[in-house]
């Protein structure tokens, strides 16, 4: 059986053709500038890559072009379309309505659109993905999988806002949390290396990308995350802001007469390490300027440090204790120093670092001394992996 994994941006199409036999990528690429003059395409097979350079008006040209590539007489990897079985779409948010992946139909593209408001960016270009699928390959079965899901079963006192009450039951302003789909990943992999006895343990799945989050997970269950409403709050990141005071927010619209909407773009776009740095919201950029000697780069990622590690503090308390700390996604699979700077905040939970051990980038690999209390893995991440799964196992 061969899955066709779609993860749609506003102006981007990733995907990857995943042959479940032996859980193979078959390809994968990613469509950029969908919308613009000069969108291209950049489609790989094995260690080959093909750059196509195709105006893409809309995601529904962008998808045709991706199954002319996959079905190409020179280097396509399927013979026709009808060896795709089923197509796997990642959805950012799925507000309260889903626990888990669904197959998809009228009423599930109905719900999808009724969270546009909370994540207007993804949730809006997931449908075009959706509706461009079916335009190319009518009848397919189609699968959503949510980024909200797993953290469905985080209990009240922890996804619940201080504000009055009635703002949850009219609007269901809460917490609903991200990259569920890559702590899913995460934690299930750390219970499958260490576990013997088939004991689910406490784990926090530091997820630190572009965007960026924690989760507590106990007996493979989230009991809190970083991110909130919206994939703002939480950690600083790397544009984001993450949690404030929020008096801060009304201040400086008040100061700088700011439009609620242009507040948005400043906290998700000109702030976190971007904002400090005034460098680049790039993590590579920025610890270059911190070696040189830069300032508010050094500053910047003292930051980021700090508000990491008060968030597995806050979990260690939340779950009575810590078993294993993960860390992922790309500053968390590369950035060494970050993971060795957050792990000596942490000497206070009896956390040790072997400095050699974490001189990795990218792979499965424990990076805590063996006296260390807690252990430390770095765990690639595989979120189509899981879109890929879900999808064949509900069609
Ligand atoms: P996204 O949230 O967009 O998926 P990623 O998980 O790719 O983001 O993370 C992007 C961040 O990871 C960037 O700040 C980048 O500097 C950092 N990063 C990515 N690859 C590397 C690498 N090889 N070495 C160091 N940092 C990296």
């Amino acid at each position: 059986m061969k899955i066709l994994v779609i993860n749609c941006g506003s102006s981007s199409l990733k995907y990857q053709l995943i042959d479940m036999k032996d859980e193979e990528v078959l390809a994968k690429g990613n469509f950029e500038k969908i919308g613009l003059e000069d969108s291209f395409l950049t489609h790989k097979v094995k260690e080959k890559k093909y750059t196509i350079n195709k105006k893409a008006d809309n995601h529904e040209i962008a998808i045709k072009t991706v199954l002319q590539q996959l079905t190409n007489k020179e280097y396509g990897v399927i013979n026709n379309l009808d060896e795709i079985s089923a197509v796997g779409h990642r959805i950012v948010q799925g507000g309260e309505f889903f626990d888990k992946s669904v197959l998809i139909n009228d009423d599930v593209i109905k719900k999808i659109k009724l969270c546009i408001e909370l994540a207007p960016l993804h949730n809006g270009a997931a449908i075009k993905g959706i509706e461009a699928c079916k335009v190319a390959m009518p009848g397919k079965p189609m699968v959503a999988t949510f980024d909200t899901a797993f953290h469905q079963t985080m209990p009240k006192e922890n996804y619940l806002y201080p504000i009055p009450l009635r703002f949850y039951s009219e609007y269901k302003i809460r917490k609903y949390g991200a990259h569920g789909t890559s702590y899913r990943y995460v934690s299930q992999r750390i219970n499958e290396i260490m576990d013997k006895q088939g004991k689910e343990r406490k784990i926090v799945v530091c997820h630190l990308g572009q965007g960026a989050s924690l989760a507590a997970i106990q007996d493979g269950k989230v009991v809190d995350t970083s991110m909130g409403l919206t994939p703002m709050g939480g950690i600083m990141m790397c544009q984001r802001v993450g949690d404030i005071d929020p008096s801060v927010i009304t201040y400086m619209m008040e100061k700088e007469n700011i439009l609620p909407r242009d507040m948005v773009e400043l906290l998700n776009k000109q702030s976190g390490l971007l904002g400090v740095t005034g460098v680049s919201s790039d993590f590579r950029e920025i610890e270059k300027a911190a070696s040189g000697g830069d300032e508010k780069a050094i500053l910047a990622i003292k930051m980021y440090v700090e508000k990491v590690a008060e968030f597995i503090a806050k979990y260690m308390v939340i779950m009575q204790g810590i078993d294993v700390i993960a860390f992922t996604a790309g500053i968390g699979e590369n950035q060494i120093g970050v993971r060795e700077k957050i792990c000596e905040k942490l000497k206070v939970f009896g956390v040790q670092i072997d400095k050699v051990a974490n001189n990795c980038r990218g792979e499965e690999t424990k990076i805590s001394s063996e006296n260390s209390q807690i252990e430390v893995w770095v765990v690639p991440t595989n979120e189509e992996l899981v879109i890929a799964r879900d999808t064949k196992k509900l069609v």
